[in-house]
């Protein structure tokens, strides 16, 4: 019996990999390496000493998709493959459409016709829009704020559709708050192609001299100093999250939307600090206008996951800046040098 990781070479996919594989699961990963590198699952069998196939293709082919269910016995499959840029999904809306929504609905036909019905979806806090209160649950109102966030929402109700028609089917929604850190042996970590648009990368490629200094978005909102408000959440502590997900889905039918964040907000500018302590590195900033569509606040209410799943996030902030600084030191140009490594597989 194995579990079907898609995207599992990504960010939080290949922790996700460490953790099943060291909780002895057997584990089979597709991933297309839009954005992403084969080094990064080599890393994933140096840490835990173990090995598990590969597959090279993009999830819209639906042939080569039965064919991982044919040759493996698959039990559950947690769905990390899509595409993930909020401005890119503005300027090609088609393409996100295409990529993460017509991709889920082939995975889910594929895993209907080899009577496979658990799933780990990774939905985003993205779904819950700007949010009108703080702690968010559950429970919130949801809305999309652009083309990406539709894409969540859309697959969200989609894969309760699903459950409606066939009560047979296990799936949990996985609302993620905001990812950041690294593996502690910083030999994984987040990978982003050209510039940065999430924060903490943005920083780290700044700390490293690749980046000159970090725009901070608004400093008029209100919050403690004016600055956004995120629930950062440790990627270890998020890939926890996902075993435990998937050991309660394995057990049951129904369909659950769970929040897998800290329950507790950092600005930008307590974020930069941290950093700044733990590293020893100043991070130059300036602060600029406020990015459309962000939110002032937002941080999860985790305790559904806490009570359901038996889960919380363990790591702090300063743990998330060390981890995160130490996968970005030792590798300052990431998985790039060995890009390679693709023309193996
Ligand atoms: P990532 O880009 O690092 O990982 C996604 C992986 O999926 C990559 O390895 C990519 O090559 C692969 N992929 C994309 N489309 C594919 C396709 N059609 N077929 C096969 N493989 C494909 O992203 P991540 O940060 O690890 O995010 C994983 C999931 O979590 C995504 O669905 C993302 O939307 C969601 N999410 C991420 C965050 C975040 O801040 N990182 C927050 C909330 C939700
Ligand atoms: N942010 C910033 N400068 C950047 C990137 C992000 O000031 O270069 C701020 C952003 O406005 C938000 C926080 O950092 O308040 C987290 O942003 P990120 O893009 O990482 O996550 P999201 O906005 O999706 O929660």
């Amino acid at each position: 019996m194995a579990i079907l990781i898609t995207g599992g070479a990504g960010f939080i996919g290949s922790h996700t990999c460490v953790a099943l594989l060291e909780a002895d699961y057997d584990i089979v990963v597709v991933d297309n390496f839009s954005n992403s590198e084969p080094e990064a699952l080599r890393r994933v069998m140096e840490i835990t000493g173990k090995s598990f196939k590969v597959y090279a293709f993009d999830l819209l082919n639906e042939k080569d998709l039965e064919t991982v269910f044919i040759e493996n016995h698959i039990e559950a499959v947690i769905h990390f493959a899509g595409l993930k840029a909020v401005g890119e999904s503005v300027a090609i809306p088609l393409s996100y459409y295409q990529n993460n929504i017509t991709s889920t609905v082939i995975l889910c036909e594929v895993m209907k016709k080899f009577n496979v019905k658990n799933l780990v979806f990774s939905s985003s806090a993205t779904v819950y829009g700007i949010p009108e209160q703080n702690p968010i649950s559950e429970d919130a109102n949801l809305w999309a704020m652009n083309p990406y966030g539709r894409t969540k929402l859309m697959i969200e109700e989609i894969l309760r559709d699903l459950y409606q028609s066939d009560q047979s089917w296990s799936i949990a929604l996985l609302r993620y708050f905001n990812p950041i850190g690294a593996h502690e042996s910083g030999m994984i970590g987040e990978n982003p192609q050209g510039t940065p648009n999430n924060i903490m990368p943005y920083v780290t490629q700044v700390a490293i001299g690749k980046l000159r200094e970090l725009k901070v978005f608004g400093n008029n909102y209100p919050t403690i100093d004016g600055t956004g408000v995120r629930d950062y959440i440790h990627v270890v502590d998020l890939a926890h999250g996902h075993l435990m997900a998937l050991e309660k889905i394995c057990g049951q039918t129904g369909i659950e939307a769970y929040n897998l964040g800290t329950g507790k907000g950092y600005s930008v500018l307590e974020l930069i600090s941290t950093f700044e302590k733990i590293s020893g590195v100043k991070i130059p900033y300036r602060i600029v206008e406020r990015r459309p569509g962000d939110s002032a606040v937002s941080f999860a209410d985790p305790s559904k996951a806490e009570r359901e799943l038996g889960w919380a996030a363990k790591k702090g902030l300063a743990e998330m800046c060390a981890d995160s600084w130490r996968w970005q030191s030792k590798n300052p140009k990431g998985y790039e040098e060995l890009k390679g490594m693709k023309a193996l597989l």
